[in-house]
């Protein structure tokens, strides 16, 4: 980020070097368009395409009238964190206390208040790429650096423990983990993560585990690999979670951290002198996401399975395009190198003419540490994905 030109306000160094994240540039572009008329595929930004579910909506409205208008505890009401550390020992059978539950502003709070909690100027943080933007720059925020690992397409992605292996030092604070992956879909095998954990547990770094596509994995292998982890790891084991992509709440700003009582106290006396709190009636909701009704997780799960069993295929069948299938999330990962030209000679590059010429809008992969490929969200209508991958095929192929 630079100085507003001719302004005479000098920036801190901090602000001056946050990137920008590509989505929010591109889905800023779409926009641009869409106001103007023209019919844009969004195929950019991260989220559900479906509502919030009414009783989830509901309980907060309901919480409104009955006047849940005041600040609550900066670690987040009694009953959320209770909820959260529930659905937890329900769904991933791992166990966390409620007092070792923190509520934040989403889980991109909830990220960024561990960064800021754990590092300190000098410690390496060891990201697996393709990552997403702000496990780097939430890193950087906190003074610390990032270590880029990268996984291969020819291992479909895969995080292995001898990547992650090879790549710590004593310097080691951290090492973060995303499954399923975003952007790659790629879900980690639960026998990697042992390893994993037992390294962390010897070389005495944290493990960072972003699960927030969790519930939306394909094919669950998972079961108990969590609390194996939690054991083997002990309070090195931290896990960040939202309520945004499982119910269908990216504008409520719920999400969690669970993790050591010191950890999540800390988490609390940051969030007590930044956010305060997340807001009192969003939580409120969230109770009832987290305790209501689970069978519209299930349906969501189902649809975007549906989904991608058509879009996979479909893209993997483009001429000269390659494509991992993803295991989980609602992204599409797609390999369009073959493609890049001296006319074209980058996937940004790439990415715009496919907005301004056929009106979809993908991430180019140089956001996320991967040159050469673009991240598609299929959280989107079937129809839409179907004439999406119809505009890119046409597109492609007039190149
Ligand atoms: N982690 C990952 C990997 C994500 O993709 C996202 C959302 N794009 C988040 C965390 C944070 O989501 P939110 O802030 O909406 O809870």
């Amino acid at each position: 980020m630079s100085d507003p030109k001719g302004s005479a306000l000098d920036l801190s160094r901090r602000a001056r070097s946050i990137a920008v994240t590509p989505t929010q540039a591109i889905a800023a572009r779409a926009a641009t368009l869409k106001a103007r008329g023209e019919r844009i595929l969004d195929f950019s930004v991260g989220e559900p395409d479906q509502p919030t579910p009414r009783n989830v909506s509901m309980a907060a409205v309901n919480a409104l009238g009955a006047g849940r208008t005041r600040y609550t505890s900066s670690a987040g009401i009694p009953e959320l964190r209770a909820a959260v550390a529930q659905r937890y020992k329900k769904d991933f059978k791992v166990a966390f206390a409620e007092d070792e539950v923190a509520i934040t502003n989403g889980g991109k709070h909830a990220f960024f208040a561990v960064c800021q909690i754990l590092l300190d100027r000098g410690d390496e943080v060891i990201i697996p790429s393709p990552y997403w933007p702000t496990f780097s720059e939430a890193v950087r925020l906190a003074g610390a650096r990032p270590i880029l690992v990268q996984a291969l397409e020819k291992e479909g992605f895969q995080i292995t423990a001898r990547m992650i292996g090879k790549s710590t030092s004593p310097r080691t604070k951290a090492v973060i983990l995303n499954s399923p992956c975003n952007p790659t879909g790629a879900v980690i095998d639960p026998e990697d993560l042992l390893v994993i954990g037992d390294m962390a547990q010897r070389r005495k770094f944290t493990l960072l585990y972003d699960d927030t596509y969790g519930r939306l994995t394909y094919s669950r292998t998972d079961d108990g690999a969590l609390q194996a982890l939690r054991d083997s790891v002990g309070d090195r084991f931290v896990i960040v979670g939202t309520a945004s992509k499982t119910y269908c709440m990216t504008g409520w700003r719920i999400g969690w951290v669970l993790g050591p009582k010191p950890l999540v106290d800390a988490c609390a006396a940051l969030s007590s002198h930044s956010t305060q709190n997340p807001t009192t009636f969003a939580q409120v909701g969230a109770v009832e996401a987290l305790t209501g009704p689970q069978k519209g997780v299930q349906e969501l799960l189902t649809e975007y399975k549906r989904r991608r069993d058509y879009i996979h295929p479909a893209v993997a069948a483009i001429p000269r395009v390659t494509c991992v299938e993803p295991g989980g999330g609602f992204y599409l990962f797609p390999n369009l190198g073959r493609y890049l030209s001296t006319k074209i000679p980058t996937t940004l590059e790439l990415g715009r003419r496919l907005l301004e010429e056929t009106g979809i809008a993908v991430v180019p992969g140089e956001g996320f540490g991967a040159p050469g490929y673009v991240r598609l969200s299929f959280a989107r209508p079937l129809e839409e994905l179907k004439e999406g991958v119809w505009r890119l095929k046409e597109f492609l192929a007039g190149l």
